[in-house]
């Protein structure tokens, strides 16, 4: 960041927005990332710590609205979450001090195998709300991923809202980290609508062992219309080491994240059986 000339903090989505409109500039938001940067191509940082707007954490419409600006501490604070696997996964991530300043649009934007929160939130069928200062465009997170945000997301644009549709099902996030402050290994997250015992939708999704996190659709389809038994379990969490392309990890070898993704794996259909 040594060529920032200007640092600005707009009141307003408004003005924000318009502020990225200029050549050069870049969202602050928590900071936990960017403020390592020694990026050359930026002259003027825009700190959106004082857009109130989004920081909310609202059920409307049907859906869960959460505000880009809403900090993993907040997240794992929600009483009575519809989705408490929010709650799980933002209080995972160490340390108290990270977690005050890390943002859901900073989670998302980052872009990196270690995130953790986009690995509940595609799992939770996600839809992101992209801005800039004319226009606007609502878009699966799952779309931004099979990309990459820093190619998806222009650089007036900005993260403002994500929404998560309500709906009566089951969800779970597993971590495996060597230490407590480590990085993710591997991480996997669930969630299944059943009738009964039935699955109706499911997906699937992992982190840590992929350049990004991603969905698994090829083994949450074949999930569809059966009952997660102890043999389907043994099953799928073999199978879908077949869908992952791992990424080089000089903390793990292949074998090893195999093993690792096999068991959150199971661990996520264990807690979708109840
Ligand atoms: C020591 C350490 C350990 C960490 N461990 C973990 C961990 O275990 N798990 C985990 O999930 N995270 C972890 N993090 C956080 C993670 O690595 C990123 O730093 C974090 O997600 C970035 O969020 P931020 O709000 O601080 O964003 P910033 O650092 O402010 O920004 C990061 C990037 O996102 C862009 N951006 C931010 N907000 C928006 C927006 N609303 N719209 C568009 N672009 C935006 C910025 O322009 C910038 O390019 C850790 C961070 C540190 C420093």
């Amino acid at each position: 960041m040594i060529n920032v000339t200007q640092f600005v903090k707009p009141d307003s989505l408004p003005s924000a927005l318009e502020e990225l409109n200029r050549e050069g500039s870049i969202a602050l938001a928590g900071g936990t990332s960017l403020s390592l940067s020694k990026s050359k191509k930026y002259t003027k940082v825009v700190n959106l710590s004082n857009l109130t707007e989004l920081k909310k954490i609202e059920t409307k419409n049907n859906r869960l609205e959460i505000g880009a600006m809403v900090s993993m501490t907040q997240l794992a604070e929600v009483e009575d979450s519809p989705f408490p696997i929010l709650r799980k996964t933002a209080s995972s991530i160490y340390s108290t001090a990270i977690r005050n300043m890390t943002t859901v649009g900073g989670e998302i934007a980052k872009g990196v195998y270690w995130v953790d929160l986009p690995v509940t939130l595609l799992a939770l069928d996600t839809q992101v709300l992209l801005q800039n200062s004319s226009s606007s465009r609502t878009v699966a997170l799952s779309e931004i991923y099979n990309s990459h945000p820093s190619k998806f997301i222009n650089s007036n644009e900005l993260i403002t809202k994500i929404f998560i549709p309500l709906q009566k099902s089951t969800s779970s996030f597993h971590k495996f980290t060597k230490t407590q402050v480590d990085y993710v290994l591997a991480s996997a997250a669930g969630k299944a609508v059943k009738d009964g015992n039935i699955i109706k939708q499911i997906n699937l999704s992992i982190g840590g062992v992929t350049p990004l996190p991603c969905l698994l659709p090829q083994v949450s389809s074949q999930l569809v219309g059966k009952k997660i038994t102890d043999e389907i379990i043994e099953e799928v969490s073999t199978e879908c080491c077949k869908e992952i392309k791992f990424k080089p990890d000089f903390r793990a070898s292949t074998e090893y994240q195999k093993s690792l993704i096999k068991v959150m794996i199971s661990r996520v259909l264990q807690d979708l059986q109840s």
